[in-house]
């Protein structure tokens, strides 16, 4: 089921968008991305960095 006016909804909450702050419904949510973009940024770039000898401990592949 989705209600589709037309419009596009916030993409964080899926909220009727408010052109104050579209895409948005909110500047919260507006941040959000923002974070979560910049977040994601400089996840790729910590990943590129490869430490020798340093096991980050995850969960184990095999058992
Ligand atoms: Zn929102």
């Amino acid at each position: 089921m989705t209600e589709t006016n037309g419009k596009a909804g916030c993409p964080i909450c899926r909220k009727p968008m408010v052109t104050a702050h579209r895409p948005f419904c909110s500047r919260r949510c507006k941040d959000l991305d923002l974070h979560r973009w910049l977040g994601g940024h400089y996840r790729v770039k910590t990943e590129e960095r490869q430490d020798p000898g340093e096991g980050e401990g995850g969960d184990p592949d095999e058992g």
